[in-house]
Protein backbone atom coordinates (compact mmCIF):
# COMPACT_ATOMS: atom_id res chain seq x y z
CA UNK A 1 0.00 0.00 0.00
CA UNK A 2 1.51 3.39 -1.01
CA UNK A 3 2.85 4.94 1.94
CA UNK A 4 3.46 2.33 4.05
CA UNK A 5 6.66 -0.17 4.94
CA UNK A 6 6.85 -3.63 5.12
CA UNK A 7 6.51 -3.02 8.74
CA UNK A 8 3.11 -1.21 8.53
CA UNK A 9 4.37 2.03 10.14
CA UNK A 10 3.54 4.70 7.47
CA UNK A 11 5.89 7.08 6.28
CA UNK A 12 4.11 10.39 7.31
CA UNK A 13 4.64 10.87 10.85
CA UNK A 14 1.69 10.77 13.41
CA UNK A 15 2.23 14.82 13.91
CA UNK A 16 1.18 15.71 9.62
CA UNK A 17 -0.75 12.07 9.23
CA UNK A 18 -3.77 14.03 8.43
CA UNK A 19 -2.56 16.38 6.07
CA UNK A 20 -1.61 14.45 3.68
CA UNK A 21 -2.50 16.14 0.58
CA UNK A 22 -4.19 19.31 0.32
CA UNK A 23 -7.48 19.80 -1.28
CA UNK A 24 -6.10 22.10 -3.87
CA UNK A 25 -3.94 19.20 -5.77
CA UNK A 26 -7.04 17.53 -6.03
CA UNK A 27 -9.46 20.21 -7.25
CA UNK A 28 -6.38 21.41 -9.66
CA UNK A 29 -6.47 18.36 -11.24
CA UNK A 30 -10.05 18.10 -11.85
CA UNK A 31 -9.86 21.19 -13.50
CA UNK A 32 -7.23 20.06 -15.70
CA UNK A 33 -8.78 16.54 -16.48
CA UNK A 34 -12.01 18.75 -17.02
CA UNK A 35 -11.27 21.82 -18.58
CA UNK A 36 -13.29 23.66 -15.99
CA UNK A 37 -12.34 26.78 -15.14
CA UNK A 38 -10.36 26.76 -11.86
CA UNK A 39 -11.89 29.50 -8.74
CA UNK A 40 -10.61 27.02 -6.15
CA UNK A 41 -7.07 28.05 -5.70
CA UNK A 42 -6.46 32.30 -5.07
CA UNK A 43 -3.61 32.93 -7.01
CA UNK A 44 -4.49 35.91 -9.93
CA UNK A 45 -4.52 35.12 -13.62
CA UNK A 46 -2.02 38.47 -14.57
CA UNK A 47 0.64 39.53 -13.57
CA UNK A 48 1.49 42.20 -11.38
CA UNK A 49 3.37 45.97 -12.06
CA UNK A 50 5.50 45.90 -15.41
CA UNK A 51 7.50 48.21 -13.89
CA UNK A 52 7.78 46.03 -10.09
CA UNK A 53 9.12 43.11 -12.70
CA UNK A 54 11.43 45.24 -14.51
CA UNK A 55 12.79 45.84 -10.77
CA UNK A 56 13.41 42.44 -10.61
CA UNK A 57 15.53 41.82 -13.66
CA UNK A 58 17.21 45.48 -13.17
CA UNK A 59 18.26 43.75 -9.49
CA UNK A 60 19.49 39.94 -11.15
CA UNK A 61 21.45 42.12 -14.25
CA UNK A 62 22.94 44.65 -11.42
CA UNK A 63 24.26 41.76 -9.17
CA UNK A 64 21.95 42.69 -6.49
CA UNK A 65 20.65 39.53 -4.20
CA UNK A 66 22.17 36.77 -6.46
CA UNK A 67 24.04 35.25 -3.41
CA UNK A 68 22.88 35.17 -0.09
CA UNK A 69 20.89 38.27 1.22
CA UNK A 70 21.56 39.04 5.01
CA UNK A 71 19.22 36.45 7.30
CA UNK A 72 16.79 39.55 8.46
CA UNK A 73 16.37 40.97 4.67
CA UNK A 74 18.11 43.44 2.86
CA UNK A 75 18.20 46.60 4.53
CA UNK A 76 15.93 48.42 0.92
CA UNK A 77 13.41 46.02 1.54
CA UNK A 78 13.35 46.05 5.43
CA UNK A 79 13.01 50.25 5.34
CA UNK A 80 10.20 49.79 2.84
CA UNK A 81 8.40 47.27 5.30
CA UNK A 82 8.78 49.94 8.38
CA UNK A 83 7.97 53.18 5.52
CA UNK A 84 4.61 51.39 4.48
CA UNK A 85 3.41 50.30 7.66
CA UNK A 86 4.02 54.30 8.89
CA UNK A 87 2.21 55.51 6.22
CA UNK A 88 -0.13 53.19 6.12
CA UNK A 89 -1.59 52.71 10.00
CA UNK A 90 0.67 54.58 12.13
CA UNK A 91 2.38 51.87 13.21
CA UNK A 92 6.34 52.96 13.72
CA UNK A 93 8.98 49.56 13.43
CA UNK A 94 12.80 49.90 13.63
CA UNK A 95 13.95 47.94 10.24
CA UNK A 96 16.86 46.79 12.15
CA UNK A 97 15.49 44.77 14.88
CA UNK A 98 11.67 44.83 14.42
CA UNK A 99 11.60 43.37 10.76
CA UNK A 100 12.25 39.99 9.57
CA UNK A 101 11.66 39.23 5.69
CA UNK A 102 10.88 35.51 4.94
CA UNK A 103 9.73 32.89 2.16
CA UNK A 104 6.11 34.60 2.05
CA UNK A 105 3.56 34.89 4.36
CA UNK A 106 3.82 30.44 5.00
CA UNK A 107 7.20 31.03 6.14
CA UNK A 108 6.34 33.38 8.76
CA UNK A 109 3.39 31.50 10.14
CA UNK A 110 5.73 28.31 10.51
CA UNK A 111 8.84 29.91 12.05
CA UNK A 112 6.72 31.99 14.62
CA UNK A 113 4.54 29.20 15.39
CA UNK A 114 7.67 26.85 15.44
CA UNK A 115 9.63 29.57 17.59
CA UNK A 116 7.39 30.49 20.00
CA UNK A 117 5.30 27.22 20.64
CA UNK A 118 6.20 24.31 23.09
CA UNK A 119 4.72 21.20 22.72
CA UNK A 120 1.23 20.71 24.36
CA UNK A 121 0.50 24.71 23.93
CA UNK A 122 -2.65 25.84 22.87
CA UNK A 123 -3.35 27.83 20.31
CA UNK A 124 -6.18 29.42 19.77
CA UNK A 125 -7.12 29.97 15.94
CA UNK A 126 -10.01 31.51 14.07
CA UNK A 127 -12.02 28.64 12.09
CA UNK A 128 -12.38 28.24 9.15
CA UNK A 129 -8.93 28.82 9.18
CA UNK A 130 -5.89 29.35 6.19
CA UNK A 131 -5.02 25.76 5.75
CA UNK A 132 -1.11 25.91 6.67
CA UNK A 133 -2.01 26.69 10.12
CA UNK A 134 -3.29 23.66 11.57
CA UNK A 135 -0.01 22.15 9.65
CA UNK A 136 2.35 24.64 11.35
CA UNK A 137 0.70 24.34 14.91
CA UNK A 138 0.89 20.21 14.46
CA UNK A 139 4.32 20.50 13.04
CA UNK A 140 5.58 22.95 16.58
CA UNK A 141 3.66 20.03 18.80
CA UNK A 142 1.03 22.50 19.74
CA UNK A 143 -2.78 21.89 19.95
CA UNK A 144 -5.18 24.02 18.01
CA UNK A 145 -8.07 25.46 19.55
CA UNK A 146 -10.88 26.35 17.05
CA UNK A 147 -13.47 29.35 17.40
CA UNK A 148 -16.05 29.07 14.67
CA UNK A 149 -16.98 32.17 12.78
CA UNK A 150 -20.41 32.33 12.57
CA UNK A 151 -22.88 33.04 10.39
CA UNK A 152 -25.25 35.95 10.85
CA UNK A 153 -27.10 38.03 8.22
CA UNK A 154 -24.65 39.45 5.48
CA UNK A 155 -21.40 38.14 7.28
CA UNK A 156 -19.33 35.57 9.26
CA UNK A 157 -18.93 36.92 12.40
CA UNK A 158 -16.52 36.13 16.14
CA UNK A 159 -18.61 35.01 18.96
CA UNK A 160 -16.37 36.98 21.74
CA UNK A 161 -18.05 34.67 24.29
CA UNK A 162 -16.84 31.57 22.47
CA UNK A 163 -13.55 32.92 21.82
CA UNK A 164 -13.28 33.61 25.80
CA UNK A 165 -14.27 30.32 26.68
CA UNK A 166 -11.63 29.22 24.79
CA UNK A 167 -8.45 30.58 26.43
CA UNK A 168 -7.05 28.48 28.92
CA UNK A 169 -4.21 28.63 31.05
CA UNK A 170 -2.92 26.03 28.83
CA UNK A 171 -3.09 28.78 26.07
CA UNK A 172 0.23 30.52 24.25
CA UNK A 173 -1.37 32.24 22.08
CA UNK A 174 -4.26 33.83 19.57
CA UNK A 175 -3.77 33.09 15.88
CA UNK A 176 -6.06 35.93 14.32
CA UNK A 177 -6.41 36.49 10.31
CA UNK A 178 -8.31 39.79 9.34
CA UNK A 179 -9.11 40.45 6.32
CA UNK A 180 -10.29 36.95 6.63
CA UNK A 181 -9.43 34.21 4.48
CA UNK A 182 -11.87 32.00 3.15
CA UNK A 183 -14.83 33.65 5.08
CA UNK A 184 -14.13 37.03 3.27
CA UNK A 185 -14.97 38.91 6.62
CA UNK A 186 -13.15 41.60 7.92
CA UNK A 187 -12.67 42.27 11.74
CA UNK A 188 -14.62 45.14 12.97
CA UNK A 189 -12.91 47.80 15.59
CA UNK A 190 -15.30 46.32 18.13
CA UNK A 191 -14.22 42.69 17.25
CA UNK A 192 -10.41 43.25 17.46
CA UNK A 193 -10.73 45.66 20.24
CA UNK A 194 -12.75 42.50 22.55
CA UNK A 195 -9.37 40.36 21.62
CA UNK A 196 -6.88 43.07 22.19
CA UNK A 197 -8.85 43.35 25.90
CA UNK A 198 -8.91 39.63 25.86
CA UNK A 199 -5.08 39.48 25.12
CA UNK A 200 -4.25 41.72 27.72
CA UNK A 201 -6.26 40.59 30.61
CA UNK A 202 -5.00 36.84 29.44
CA UNK A 203 -1.45 38.20 29.01
CA UNK A 204 -1.25 36.70 25.63
CA UNK A 205 0.75 36.45 22.70
CA UNK A 206 -0.89 37.20 19.26
CA UNK A 207 0.09 36.22 15.78
CA UNK A 208 -2.01 38.10 13.47
CA UNK A 209 -1.99 37.04 9.34
CA UNK A 210 -2.61 40.45 7.32
CA UNK A 211 -1.81 39.69 4.36
CA UNK A 212 -4.69 40.86 2.51
CA UNK A 213 -4.68 44.40 4.69
CA UNK A 214 -4.85 46.00 1.08
CA UNK A 215 -7.88 44.12 0.01
CA UNK A 216 -10.58 45.76 1.74
CA UNK A 217 -13.98 46.74 0.04
CA UNK A 218 -16.68 49.37 0.80
CA UNK A 219 -17.34 50.62 3.89
CA UNK A 220 -14.57 47.92 5.68
CA UNK A 221 -11.24 49.46 6.91
CA UNK A 222 -8.46 47.27 7.71
CA UNK A 223 -7.64 47.74 11.56
CA UNK A 224 -3.87 46.59 12.56
CA UNK A 225 -3.93 44.45 15.72
CA UNK A 226 -0.86 45.59 16.41
CA UNK A 227 -2.63 49.37 16.81
CA UNK A 228 -4.77 48.50 19.98
CA UNK A 229 -4.21 49.63 23.31
CA UNK A 230 -1.80 47.28 25.20
CA UNK A 231 -1.46 45.26 21.59
CA UNK A 232 2.12 46.82 20.34
CA UNK A 233 4.78 44.59 22.19
CA UNK A 234 2.56 41.34 22.15
CA UNK A 235 2.05 40.95 18.77
CA UNK A 236 3.88 39.40 15.45
CA UNK A 237 1.93 41.11 12.42
CA UNK A 238 2.39 38.77 9.31
CA UNK A 239 2.63 40.44 5.86
CA UNK A 240 3.21 39.47 2.31
CA UNK A 241 3.65 41.10 -0.93
CA UNK A 242 2.23 37.83 -3.24
CA UNK A 243 -1.15 39.05 -3.19
CA UNK A 244 -0.83 42.90 -2.72
CA UNK A 245 0.92 42.75 -5.82
CA UNK A 246 0.18 39.97 -7.91
CA UNK A 247 3.16 38.31 -7.43
CA UNK A 248 2.43 34.94 -5.73
CA UNK A 249 5.21 33.09 -6.93
CA UNK A 250 7.84 35.01 -5.85
CA UNK A 251 6.94 34.35 -2.10
CA UNK A 252 8.36 37.56 -0.33
CA UNK A 253 6.66 37.93 3.38
CA UNK A 254 7.66 39.43 6.57
CA UNK A 255 7.19 39.77 10.07
CA UNK A 256 7.06 43.21 12.15
CA UNK A 257 6.98 42.52 16.00
CA UNK A 258 8.99 43.98 19.08
CA UNK A 259 12.74 43.34 18.92
CA UNK A 260 12.67 40.01 21.02
CA UNK A 261 9.82 38.30 19.12
CA UNK A 262 11.35 39.17 15.96
CA UNK A 263 14.54 38.15 17.34
CA UNK A 264 12.90 34.57 18.55
CA UNK A 265 10.82 33.83 14.94
CA UNK A 266 14.37 34.36 13.30
CA UNK A 267 15.91 31.67 15.42
CA UNK A 268 13.56 29.23 13.88
CA UNK A 269 13.87 30.51 10.37
CA UNK A 270 17.49 30.59 9.57
CA UNK A 271 17.21 26.79 10.04
CA UNK A 272 14.29 26.70 7.71
CA UNK A 273 15.14 28.34 4.58
CA UNK A 274 17.86 30.99 6.19
CA UNK A 275 17.28 33.35 3.18
CA UNK A 276 15.47 33.28 0.25
CA UNK A 277 14.57 35.29 -2.44
CA UNK A 278 17.13 37.82 -3.00
CA UNK A 279 16.76 39.80 -6.54
CA UNK A 280 12.59 39.83 -5.21
CA UNK A 281 13.13 41.53 -2.17
CA UNK A 282 14.80 44.46 -4.20
CA UNK A 283 12.05 44.75 -6.37
CA UNK A 284 9.50 44.34 -3.47
CA UNK A 285 10.94 47.35 -1.90
CA UNK A 286 9.71 49.46 -5.25
CA UNK A 287 6.47 47.90 -4.96
CA UNK A 288 5.60 48.84 -1.19
CA UNK A 289 6.89 52.66 -2.20
CA UNK A 290 4.49 52.67 -4.92
CA UNK A 291 2.39 55.78 -5.18
CA UNK A 292 -1.47 55.19 -3.22
CA UNK A 293 -2.84 55.37 -6.52
CA UNK A 294 -1.91 51.64 -7.34
CA UNK A 295 -3.55 50.50 -4.33
CA UNK A 296 -6.59 52.20 -4.69
CA UNK A 297 -6.36 51.30 -8.25
CA UNK A 298 -5.86 47.25 -7.38
CA UNK A 299 -8.65 47.34 -4.81
CA UNK A 300 -11.29 49.02 -7.57
CA UNK A 301 -10.48 46.67 -9.87
CA UNK A 302 -10.78 43.64 -7.56
CA UNK A 303 -14.53 45.16 -6.93
CA UNK A 304 -15.33 45.16 -9.94
CA UNK A 305 -14.75 41.59 -9.84
CA UNK A 306 -15.98 40.88 -6.91
CA UNK A 307 -18.69 42.52 -7.96
CA UNK A 308 -19.18 40.13 -11.13
CA UNK A 309 -18.71 36.84 -9.18
CA UNK A 310 -21.13 37.67 -5.97
CA UNK A 311 -24.14 38.54 -8.50
CA UNK A 312 -23.31 35.89 -10.99
CA UNK A 313 -23.81 33.54 -8.08
CA UNK A 314 -26.36 34.81 -6.42
CA UNK A 315 -28.41 34.63 -9.87
CA UNK A 316 -27.03 31.15 -9.92
CA UNK A 317 -29.51 30.59 -6.66
CA UNK A 318 -26.08 30.44 -4.20
CA UNK A 319 -26.49 32.32 -1.26
CA UNK A 320 -24.08 35.01 -1.30
CA UNK A 321 -22.12 36.34 1.66
CA UNK A 322 -20.71 39.36 -0.03
CA UNK A 323 -17.08 39.89 1.32
CA UNK A 324 -15.46 42.94 2.92
CA UNK A 325 -12.03 42.00 1.94
CA UNK A 326 -10.12 38.75 0.56
CA UNK A 327 -10.58 37.89 -2.91
CA UNK A 328 -12.99 34.85 -1.95
CA UNK A 329 -16.53 34.42 -1.98
CA UNK A 330 -17.85 32.29 0.27
CA UNK A 331 -21.28 30.65 -0.50
CA UNK A 332 -24.39 28.53 1.02
CA UNK A 333 -24.84 25.97 -1.36
CA UNK A 334 -28.40 24.86 0.67
CA UNK A 335 -30.44 27.54 -1.23
CA UNK A 336 -29.54 24.69 -4.18
CA UNK A 337 -30.73 21.99 -2.29
CA UNK A 338 -27.35 20.96 -1.36
CA UNK A 339 -26.07 20.30 1.85
CA UNK A 340 -22.59 18.98 1.48
CA UNK A 341 -19.90 21.52 -0.04
CA UNK A 342 -17.21 18.00 -1.02
CA UNK A 343 -19.63 16.42 -2.91
CA UNK A 344 -20.71 19.30 -4.43
CA UNK A 345 -16.98 20.56 -5.39
CA UNK A 346 -16.46 17.16 -6.73
CA UNK A 347 -19.46 17.27 -9.22
CA UNK A 348 -19.01 20.87 -9.95
CA UNK A 349 -16.51 20.17 -12.71
CA UNK A 350 -18.37 17.71 -14.78
CA UNK A 351 -22.23 19.28 -13.82
CA UNK A 352 -20.70 23.26 -14.44
CA UNK A 353 -17.42 23.59 -15.54
CA UNK A 354 -16.31 25.03 -12.67
CA UNK A 355 -14.19 24.41 -9.76
CA UNK A 356 -14.40 25.64 -6.16
CA UNK A 357 -13.29 24.72 -3.26
CA UNK A 358 -15.32 22.92 -0.03
CA UNK A 359 -14.79 25.54 2.97
CA UNK A 360 -14.90 22.18 5.23
CA UNK A 361 -11.38 21.66 4.45
CA UNK A 362 -10.40 24.61 6.86
CA UNK A 363 -12.74 23.65 9.89
CA UNK A 364 -12.06 20.86 12.87
CA UNK A 365 -16.08 21.05 13.05
CA UNK A 366 -16.56 19.82 9.16
CA UNK A 367 -20.23 19.61 10.07
CA UNK A 368 -20.34 23.22 10.79
CA UNK A 369 -18.20 23.79 7.45
CA UNK A 370 -20.44 21.28 5.46
CA UNK A 371 -22.57 23.63 3.23
CA UNK A 372 -19.89 26.31 2.46
CA UNK A 373 -18.19 26.26 -0.65
CA UNK A 374 -15.49 29.37 -1.45
CA UNK A 375 -14.95 30.70 -5.13
CA UNK A 376 -11.96 33.10 -5.74
CA UNK A 377 -11.82 36.03 -7.82
CA UNK A 378 -8.78 37.08 -8.58
CA UNK A 379 -9.24 36.12 -12.17
CA UNK A 380 -9.97 38.27 -15.15
CA UNK A 381 -13.25 39.69 -15.51
CA UNK A 382 -14.15 37.71 -18.74
CA UNK A 383 -13.35 34.40 -16.80
CA UNK A 384 -15.54 35.23 -14.26
CA UNK A 385 -18.35 36.04 -16.78
CA UNK A 386 -18.12 33.19 -18.15
CA UNK A 387 -17.44 30.93 -15.02
CA UNK A 388 -21.24 32.31 -13.93
CA UNK A 389 -22.61 32.00 -17.12
CA UNK A 390 -21.86 28.30 -16.71
CA UNK A 391 -23.17 28.19 -12.70
CA UNK A 392 -26.60 30.17 -14.66
CA UNK A 393 -26.92 27.02 -16.92
CA UNK A 394 -26.48 24.87 -14.25
CA UNK A 395 -29.09 26.53 -12.53
C1 LIG B 1 -2.15 33.27 0.58
C2 LIG B 1 -2.16 33.34 2.07
C3 LIG B 1 -0.98 33.18 2.81
C4 LIG B 1 0.32 32.78 2.17
O1 LIG B 1 1.05 33.86 1.70
P1 LIG B 1 2.43 33.60 0.93
O2 LIG B 1 3.09 34.92 1.03
O3 LIG B 1 2.09 33.19 -0.46
O4 LIG B 1 3.17 32.53 1.65
C5 LIG B 1 -1.04 33.33 4.17
N1 LIG B 1 -2.21 33.60 4.79
C6 LIG B 1 -3.36 33.73 4.12
C7 LIG B 1 -4.61 34.01 4.87
C8 LIG B 1 -3.38 33.59 2.74
O5 LIG B 1 -4.54 33.66 2.09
Amino acid sequence: MAGMTSTARPYLNRRLAEFGTTIFAEMSALATATGAINLGQGFPDTDGPEEIREAAVRALRDGRGNQYPPGPGVPELRHAITAHQRRRCGLAYDPDTEVLVTAGATEAIAATLLALVEPGDEVVALEPYYDSYAASIAMAGGRRVPVTLRPAEDRFRLDLDELRAAVTDRTRLLLINTPHNPTGTVLTREELTAIAGLAVERDLLVVTDEVYEHLVFDDAEHLPLASFPGMRDRTVTIGSAGKTFSFTGWKVGWVTAAPALVSAVRSAKQYLTYVSAGPFQYAVAEALALPDSYFDGFRSDMVARRDILATGLAEAGFGVFRPAGTYFITTDIRPLGEKDGFAFCRALPERAGVVAVPNAVFYDDREAGAPFVRFAFCKKPEILQEATDRLRRMA
